[in-house]
């Protein structure tokens, strides 16, 4: 959905990559927005689209296998896709920051952590050496690492896994982003660093008015932290709403499902975790109708016809025609009667 003003505003958004076997529709007409300081859930299971729409947003698509087919990506106003690499190389870094699974992936393992965080301010602003050295023990002070003088000068190896993102979210923060992409950011985490990680990526949200766009398989994780989700699957958005919405009126069988095989931790008795039965489609040839269709209890053979998007409330939408207003009442779901 477009919104005026926005600070990100994805339209449209079209990525294929060419492989031997054909090109792969990764992601197909994908619109959303993202406001200034709210964090936005991205959700869905692997090879949906998630990850593949935010390299898309830094222009990451390496070609000439990947390609950016269509659409538009503006942000602060400006539209990225008309910006030279060198401009692209100022926004990426500073204005949006990426944060990846593993950290080992993002930390040069052959320099030290504070020389790391130093020069990525050094790069960015005009400030000397001594000044990123100073400002790198503040925020290696910020992000809870203890003891930052004897820290900066260790090497990433020297970390445990969540002192080593504590570090990628440092540099991430350093420039003071409007936004933060985090994809994935706990998952290579045992459980107690992922609720440490979380914490502190909302309160620098709150403190630094950073807009965060969190890509996760898991909806437990965006329960207490996205204002807002988008639900991707077979490379679209299927669902979008306020995060209370997708949690206590989802609107797309496949939001339910996934609701379903969320683990309930405070659950007296150990219950039976469902899984989402079958394989998303071909995105070789994804089919003409609801890309769901094949792994749906509820499917019908109006679900052939590509199901439009229906408005189910403020900014909460879907696209199945189980919410079409002319379906009979009797045929919908109990979970969807409300
Ligand atoms: Fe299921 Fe049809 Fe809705 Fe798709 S459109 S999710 S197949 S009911």
């Amino acid at each position: 959905m477009a919104e005026t003003g926005a600070l990100l505003d994805v339209k449209d958004l079209r990525v294929s990559f060419k492989t031997y076997g054909g090109r792969v529709r990764a992601v197909r007409d994908v619109s959303f927005h993202v406001d200034a300081g709210e964090c936005v859930a991205v959700v869905g299971e692997s090879g949906c689209g998630k990850s593949v729409t935010a390299k898309a947003i830094l222009r990451l698509i390496e070609g000439p296998q990947g390609s950016i087919d269509g659409g538009s990506i503006r942000f602060e106003g400006s539209d990225l896709m008309a910006l030279t690499e060198n401009q692209m190389q100022q926004v990426r870094g500073s204005r949006i920051s990426m944060i990846f699974q593993d950290p080992m992936t993002s930390l040069n393992p052959t320099m030290t952590i504070g020389k790391q965080i130093a020069e990525v301010m050094m790069k960015h602003q005009k400030i000397s050496r001594r000044e990123a050295q100073e400002k790198t023990v503040e925020y290696l002070k910020l992000v809870g690492i203890a003891n930052p003088l004897k820290r900066f000068r260790e090497y990433p190896d020297s970390l445990s896994g969540g002192m080593r993102q504590r570090v990628v979210i440092a540099i991430a923060m350093c420039m003071n982003p409007k936004l933060l992409i985090a994809d994935e950011p706990t998952t290579a985490l045992d459980v107690t660093i992922q609720a440490q990680i979380l914490e502190l990526m909302q309160s620098l949200q709150k403190s630094f008015g950073t807009a965060i766009v969190l890509i996760t398989h898991d909806l437990g994780v965006v329960a207490n932290m996205a204002r807002r989700v988008l639900v991707f699957y077979a490379g679209k958005i299927v669902e979008e709403g306020l995060a209370r919405d997708i949690f206590y009126r989802p609107g797309h069988p496949y939001t339910y499902a996934l609701l379903c095989s969320m683990p309930k931790l405070n659950s007296q008795e150990r219950e039976r975790v469902s899984s989402i039965e079958g394989a998303p489609p071909d995105l070789f040839a994804p089919p003409e109708g609801c890309s769901f269709a094949a792994r749906c209890p509820y499917a019908m053979a109006l679900c052939k016809a590509q199901p439009p998007e229906i408005a189910l409330g403020e900014g909460h939408k879907a696209a199945c025609w189980l919410n079409h207003p002319g379906m009979p009442f009797e045929q919908k779901p109990e979970w969807m009667r409300g």
